[in-house]
């Protein structure tokens, strides 16, 4: 039920009544208006009933007046006579008027008019003028003649009487009627109005009540609903896995579920309405710089964020643990920001786990070097002891100086090989700037051996000055892996690029490009099944049964990684140009603080 439709039923529950009383008004209206024309009617009637009456009184006047003059002959007496002529005249127009004004003929008042007359003229006047010469009037038969005229006169006037009192108590009985007529026609519109209004009202307020029991019945089912979805929220919210913290579009805190809570050491209390940085303290691993937090970076980008490798959260009690986190941002209906919920989650086994495979590889690194070393080792000391044993004889002092320059030589060597050894195990704390020649050349001092005996060339273009900045030990480790993997997958008489160069490009992150170094490794080896491509990444995948480990090229990407950098194969097992390239970049900057 919408507003309109309410205002529809609520105007039709109004309108309609006025509308059935607007009618009965004008019925009655009708009623009155005929009973005022019969009411009219009967006026004149008695109107015309007074005119006549007085007419007759005026004829009497002239009648006692003659009467008067007939007997005494004085004049005076003749007054009455006299005067009721212009009265009389006025009363009989006045009669004819109203006659003509309702439509009656005037007929009886003109016969009885002339007939008047008539008496005037033929017996009064007569009368009058025999007086006045001295004659007698006395004459029955005159007298006899002139009383029959006068009651002629008067027979007409009570005709005209007798008629309009008929047609007035016509006209009352009529108006009685109308009167009775317009009572009960009251009675019947006033109950039938009535009864309309109340049972329509009675509809209407049903429908209203309808429709307002219907609207409720979708608010509250609309409320339960939210009600539900909220409990569900709060449910998920509570019961998830992982630490979740709602913050305001301003970056302070809302709510903690019980596992942000636990992770954090901040209770909801506490931490309620408090700026996330706080309650939610990271830094990076390595650097221990403070690291922006999901909120901010979502205020800032207005979209998902995920956080930077390396993260530490930093407790309520100081202690440290590892994360891994995201935020999004939270939307409402017109697209504006009205919150952030961050997502995150204690990765600290993950992270030791992690460790102890890496420790693995090392191990394992060392574990396939250590019969190279041995090689290394033992063969210049083989050398060195064969050219002192030689020396110890030689009297030829410019024979014993060539002895000794070899022998120089490979201690020289020797220390080289000690030296790439133990920078594979060494790590720095901090980030340190590194010669791409210097630690190339190390890896390749340590893999010379087996690409020999391999019968390998290795051919190298790596310029004196690229420098970039990171953990070299690391750095070693993964192109150890890369060229060992490279040798191992090369059949005897192949043969091994390894080159660098300065370049710059451009990540998915960031709008502008990053300068750095990029270095190629590439074989003439067999190459990488399409299949086994999507997974040599992963950790223990291998295809080198017991000899290898699986997870040479997944630390290395863990380790470019973190040097934010990227790595990228090519590789193809096509029998005639078969072989796998792989081109790491790594940025001048190094490991990042903060990415996404
Ligand atoms: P591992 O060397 O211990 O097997 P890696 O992670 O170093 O583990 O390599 C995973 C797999 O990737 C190897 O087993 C191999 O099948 C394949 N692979 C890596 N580098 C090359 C390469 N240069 N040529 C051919 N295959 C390669
Ligand atoms: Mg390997």
């Amino acid at each position: 039920m919408n507003l309109s439709k309410f205002n529809q039923i609520l105007t039709q529950t109004l309108l309609l009544p006025v509308l059935a009383l607007a009618f009965v008004a004008g019925i009655l209206v009708w009623q009155v208006r005929n009973a005022e024309r019969t009411v009219s009617a009967i006026q004149a009637s008695g109107e015309s009933i007074a005119a006549a009456t007085r007419a007759e009184k005026l004829i009497v006047d002239e009648e006692t007046g003659l009467r008067g003059y007939q007997l005494t002959s004085d004049p005076r007496f003749l007054k009455p006579y006299r005067d009721a002529a212009q009265p009389l005249h006025a009363e009989l127009d006045l009669l004819r008027r109203n006659l003509i004004a309702h439509g009656e003929s005037t007929r009886p008042v003109e016969a009885m008019e002339a007939r008047e007359q008539l008496w005037r003229v033929s017996f009064a006047d007569q009368v009058i003028s025999t007086i006045d010469g001295g004659g007698d009037t006395r004459d029955t038969t005159l007298n006899l003649e002139g009383q029959k005229k006068l009651d002629d006169v008067r027979t007409g006037i009570n005709d005209i009487v007798d008629r309009e009192t008929a047609l007035r108590s016509q006209e009352v009985g009529r108006w009685r009627l109308q009167v009775r007529r317009t009572i009960e026609a009251l009675i019947v519109l006033a109950l039938a109005s009535g009864i309309f209004i109340s049972v329509f009202s009675l509809r209407q307020l049903h429908r209203v009540s309808d429709a307002y029991q219907g609207t409720l019945d979708g608010l509250r089912h609309h409320a339960q609903a939210t009600f539900d979805s909220e409990e569900r929220l709060r449910t998920t919210l509570t019961s998830i896995g992982d630490g979740v913290i709602v913050c305001d579009p301003g970056g302070c805190v809302e709510l903690l579920n019980s596992v942000a809570q636990e992770l954090t050491g901040w209770t909801q209390n506490d931490a309620f309405r408090r700026p996330l940085e706080e309650v939610f303290h990271i830094l990076n691993e390595t650097t221990r710089e403070q690291i922006e937090t999901p909120v901010a970076m979502v205020k800032r980008l207005n979209r998902v964020v995920g956080l930077a490798n390396h993260t530490v959260l930093v407790r309520k009690d100081g202690t440290e643990i590892n994360i891994d986190d995201s935020g999004a941002p939270i939307h409402d209906r017109n697209g504006a920001l009205s919150g952030i919920v961050m997502v995150f989650r204690d990765i600290t086994r993950e992270r030791r786990a992690q460790n102890a495979l890496l420790a693995t590889e090392k191990l394992a690194v060392a574990g396939r070097l250590a019969a190279t070393i041995a090689h290394e080792m033992h063969n210049p000391l083989d050398s060195v002891s064969n050219l002192l044993y030689l020396l110890r004889g030689e009297k030829d002092p410019n024979t014993a100086e060539h002895y000794l320059t070899l022998a120089q030589q490979e201690l020289t060597r020797m220390g080289q090989v000690s030296r790439a050894m133990l920078g594979l195990y060494r790590e720095a704390k901090n980030p340190v700037t590194i010669n791409i020649k210097e630690m190339l050349d190390g890896v390749i001092v340590l893999l010379e051996r087996p690409i020999q005996q391999r019968q390998l060339t290795i051919e190298t273009a790596i310029p004196d000055h690229l420098e970039v900045h990171g953990f070299p030990a690391e750095l070693r480790q993964v192109f150890t892996n890369l060229l060992a993997n490279a040798a191992e997958a090369t059949a005897s008489g192949g043969k091994l690029i390894l080159a660098a160069r300065a370049t710059s490009v451009k990540t998915l992150s960031s709008a502008t490009a990053h300068r750095g170094v990029t270095i190629q490794v590439c074989d003439t080896g067999s190459g990488i099944e399409p299949e086994a491509l999507e997974h040599i990444f992963e950790p223990f995948f291998t295809t080198k049964g017991e000899l290898g480990t699986g997870l040479g090229l997944w630390f290395s990407r863990g380790i470019v990684d973190k040097h934010g950098g990227s790595i990228e194969i090519h590789s193809s097992s096509n029998p005639e140009d078969h072989g796998t390239t792989i081109t790491v970049f790594l940025p001048h900057t190094g490991p990042a603080t903060t990415q996404t």
